[in-house]
C-alpha cells in the first residue's frame, strides 16, 4: 500500500488540521444580532409584526402565495399533514433517507408511513418507486429535497394528480434551490422549511409551511395554534363580544417567537450570499472528488438549480479497502468531524417494533452503508475547503484498491 502516497493521520501522518472542522455551522453577523435586539426592545415577543414580516419575506423569496411560520420544521410537517386532513387509516409515502420527522408526521396524525426506495445516483425519492406503493389508502407523498437538490417535481405532481394525492415537499434542505427556474416552495401543494442552525437559514429553531392554496392556508393557521380562530366567517356562533374566539379543530401550539422570526428574516436578506458561497464550495468539492475513483459524486438532475445544504461523499467499495466507519474515523484523525445523513428511518427501534423490516429499500440501505457527510457551510474559508479536499484525497488514495 502507497509507499509514495501521503500518509493519513490514522496511519501516523501529521493531521491536515490542528483545529477541528465540523460538518455544519450557522453564520450570525451584527445585523442578525441587531434584528433580534430590536424585537426584545419592542412590545411583541410573540404574535407580533416580526411574524407577518418574515412571512411576507418568505413569499417574496420563494414565490409562494402564503407562508405560515412555526416552531420548527417538524411542526411544519405535522401542520402540513393536518391541513391535508390526514388521519387514521391513511398512508403517507416517503423516503427512508431523511430525518425521522418526514415519516413521524404521518404517525402524529394516526396515519401509516410507507417507505419507497431512492434513485441510487441522485439519492432522492424515486417517483416510480413511490408509485409502486400507492394504494386506495394512500393520501399524500412527503418528498424530501435531500441535500438541497429538488425532487423531480413534475413527475411527483403528475403522479399526485393522477392518483388524487397531496404532494407535501419536505424542503428543510431546499431554500434557495430552483426547479425549472422557479424557486422550490411555489410548486408543490405544500412545502415545509426548517430553520435549525445547521440548515442554510438559521432561526435557532423555526419552520414554515408554504402554499399557493387559500384552503390549505386557513387550515395551517388553525394547525399552528390550538385550532382556534378569530375569523368570524369560520365561526359556528355569533360572537358575544370583541374578546370572542372559537376553537373549531384540535391542534398543538406550534407558534414561533418574534425574536426567531426576526433572526430568520435577517438571515434571508443574505440568502443570495449564502447560496453563492455554497455553490462555489460544492463546485470545488465536485471537481476534486470526481477525480478520485474511490468516490462517487452525487448526481443532479438538470431541472434542479441547487443550493446545497449538505455535501455527501459516497465510497465505491470495489475501489477502496476501508469501509465508511473507517473512512469516518480517518477523517476524524485529520480533525475533520463528519456526520451521516441519514440512518434509514425504518432502522430505528420504534419503527422495527411496529413491523418495518430491514431489506425494504435496498438502494437506500446500500447508500447508508457507503456514505458520510463532510464539512459544508457558508462560513468555511478557502483554507478549510482545501484542508477537507487534501484529507479526503490522501485517505482515498492511501486505501485505494
Ligand atoms: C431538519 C429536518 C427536519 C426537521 O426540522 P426541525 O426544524 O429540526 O424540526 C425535517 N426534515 C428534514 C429533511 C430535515 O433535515
Amino acid at each position: 500500500m502507497g509507499d509514495n502516497k501521503e500518509k493519513p493521520a490514522a496511519e501516523g501522518g501529521v493531521p491536515v488540521r490542528e483545529s477541528k472542522l465540523y460538518y455544519a455551522h450557522q453564520s450570525i453577523d451584527q445585523s442578525d444580532i441587531d434584528a433580534v435586539v430590536r424585537v426584545l426592545q419592542g412590545d411583541y415577543l410573540t404574535c407580533g409584526p416580526a411574524i407577518t414580516s418574515v412571512e411576507k419575506k418568505l413569499c417574496e423569496v420563494t414565490g409562494a402565495k402564503y407562508a405560515v411560520v412555526c416552531a420548527n420544521g417538524t411542526a411544519a410537517l405535522h401542520m402540513a399533514c393536518m391541513a391535508a386532513d390526514i388521519g387514521p387509516g391513511d398512508e403517507v409515502i416517503t423516503t427512508p433517507i431523511t430525518f425521522a420527522a418526514s415519516a413521524n408526521c404521518a404517525l402524529y396524525c394516526g396515519a401509516k408511513p410507507v417507505f419507497a426506495d431512492i434513485n441510487e445516483r441522485t439519492y432522492n425519492l424515486d417517483p416510480a418507486e413511490a408509485e409502486k406503493k400507492v394504494n386506495e389508502n394512500t393520501r399524500a407523498i412527503v418528498a424530501v429535497d435531500y441535500t438541497g437538490q429538488s425532487v423531480e417535481l413534475d413527475r411527483f405532481l403528475d403522479l399526485c394528480r393522477r392518483r388524487g394525492l397531496v404532494l407535501i415537499e419536505d424542503g428543510a434542505h431546499v431554500i434557495g434551490t430552483k426547479y425549472r427556474g422557479r424557486p422550490n416552495g411555489s410548486i408543490a401543494d405544500m412545502t415545509t422549511l426548517s430553520f435549525h442552525p445547521v440548515k442554510t437559514i438559521c432561526g435557532g429553531e423555526g419552520g414554515a409551511v408554504l402554499t399557493n392554496s387559500e384552503t390549505y392556508y386557513q387550515k395551517l393557521l388553525l394547525a399552528r395554534a390550538h385550532g382556534i380562530t378569530r375569523d368570524v366567517s369560520l365561526m359556528e356562533h355569533t360572537p358575544d363580544g370583541p374578546w370572542y374566539y372559537e376553537q373549531i379543530a384540535l391542534a398543538p401550539n406550534y407558534r414561533i417567537t418574534d425574536m426567531q422570526a426576526a433572526l430568520i428574516e435577517s438571515q434571508l436578506n443574505r440568502l443570495d450570499l449564502f447560496a453563492a458561497r455554497r455553490k462555489e464550495i460544492k463546485r470545488r468539492y465536485d471537481e476534486a472528488f470526481s477525480r478520485l475513483p474511490q468516490l462517487f459524486v452525487q448526481e443532479e438532475i438538470p431541472e434542479s438549480d441547487t443550493v446545497r445544504h449538505l455535501y455527501v461523499l459516497r465510497l465505491v467499495p470495489e475501489r477502496i479497502s476501508i469501509d465508511r466507519a473507517q473512512f469516518f474515523a480517518a477523517l476524524a484523525a485529520e480533525n475533520i468531524v463528519c456526520n451521516v445523513h441519514y440512518i434509514p428511518v425504518y432502522y430505528f427501534p420504534y419503527y422495527q417494533k411496529h413491523g418495518y423490516k430491514k431489506g425494504l429499500c435496498p438502494k437506500a440501505e446500500k447508500l447508508y452503508d457507503e456514505m458520510l457527510t463532510i464539512p459544508f457551510y457558508y462560513a468555511m474559508t478557502d483554507q478549510d475547503v482545501d484542508d477537507v479536499i487534501r484529507a479526503v484525497t490522501r485517505i482515498a488514495e492511501y486505501y485505494a484498491k
